[in-house]
């Protein structure tokens, strides 16, 4: 498969160029960047065959099959929908847009052009979650009742632009960060909130953007989910746990990009360490990608997945911002 970059970004760099390259017969043929220096540096550093500043030339490209969309958040849209348009296969970067409504608009056009739109939320690719799945549904803990979500880090000084400074651009913890916890969730538990609460806040970082969240969602189950974004906190670990009639999960160091983590089954038999397959989330990531393109299955996330997240952090900035209690607008998904 022929790809094209949208966007010169730090995580094409460190994770998808070279997750891209990881299936066999994969190619990055063009790369897109608002600078034409910046982009032709970039495509020589990343052995890329061209670079443009042209997006409806690159779509032109006959070759092209798919491209894999990783720009500040609020060119999402434009972007795929062009390279839809032009009948090429999304992978895009969450958040999928600046809203739930322009996110679906993006999965409707995708729908109605036969190509695949995925998003490529990282962590339910990840062997521990996918490991800390297949606990919850052989019911080794029962019922659900209580989940809790830490994921709050350090945002690295390389990335403290536009995610700490420009509403505009989607910056935010809320936008960056919740979108992964409400699908790494959903994933889980196959459910998504009803309602949420939440108190944000600005600390050392954010200028005119949260950089801190805690919120409180309602699960359709009853489940009640607490979570804990930011940006500011240099020595907290992140985590999952999940609390059950019969026994809990606790999962450390597992809300990251790397294949890392512990995962523990507590129950009335013990404490039992779980083992769980350390393959590369982003290659797992662009692996089913192209089997959706090939017509085999789904992608790990879909655009609908990437909606439903995104609904989800837009209830939670509205909660923080008014502090109401949200009901969770899906947009009729
Ligand atoms: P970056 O800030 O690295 O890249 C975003 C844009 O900023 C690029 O498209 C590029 O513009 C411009 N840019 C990047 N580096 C420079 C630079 N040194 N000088 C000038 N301009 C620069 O963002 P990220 O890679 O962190 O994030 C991009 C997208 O990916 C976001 O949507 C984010 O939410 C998502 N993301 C997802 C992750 C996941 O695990 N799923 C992890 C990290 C990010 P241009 O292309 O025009 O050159």
């Amino acid at each position: 498969m022929n790809w094209g970059l949208i966007g010169a970004s730090t995580i094409a760099a460190g994770h998808m160029i070279s997750a891209i390259r990881s299936c066999a017969g994969n190619q990055i043929i063009s790369v897109l960047s608002a600078n034409a220096e910046r982009g032709a540096e970039y495509a020589k550093t990343h052995d890329i065959r061209s670079s443009t500043t042209d997006l409806e030339a690159m779509l032109a490209d006959p070759n092209l099959d798919a491209v894999y969309i990783s720009t500040t958040n609020e060119k999402h849209k434009f972007q795929a929908l062009a390279a839809i348009a032009a009948g090429k296969h999304v992978l895009c970067e969450k958040p999928l847009a600046m809203s739930c409504a322009d996110a679906l608009e993006m999965v409707n056009a995708a729908e109605e052009a036969g190509v695949v739109l995925a998003t490529n939320h990282h962590l339910r690719n990840a062997g521990s979650h996918l490991k800390i799945k297949e606990l919850i549904d052989a019911g080794r803990i029962g019922n659900v009742q209580a989940v809790r979500v830490f994921h709050a880090v350090y945002l690295p000084e390389s990335l403290q632009g536009w995610r700490i400074n420009s509403a505009a651009a989607g910056g935010g913890v809320i936008p960056d960060i919740v979108v992964h916890d409400a699908d790494t969730v959903g994933f889980h538990l196959g459910e998504y909130p009803l309602e949420v609460t939440a108190i944000e806040a600005s600390g050392s970082l954010g200028q005119g953007v949260e950089d801190s969240v805690m919120s409180v969602w309602k699960m359709p189950s009853g489940i009640l989910v607490q979570t804990h974004e930011g940006f500011t906190l240099r020595h907290a670990e992140t985590g999952l746990e999940f609390h059950g009639t019969k026994g809990s999960i606790i999962a450390k160091n597992v809300m990251t990009q790397q294949p890392i983590g512990q995962v523990e089954l507590r129950t009335a038999d013990g404490v039992e360490e779980i083992k769980f397959s350390d393959h590369n989330l982003y290659a797992r990531s662009i692996d089913h990608f192209m089997g959706a393109v090939a017509g085999q299955g789904q992608p790990a996330a879909t655009g609908r997945d990437g909606v439903r997240s995104l609904a989800v952090a837009a209830a939670v900035k509205q909660a923080a911002t008014t502090g109401t209690r949200v009901a969770v607008n899906y947009g009729g998904l």
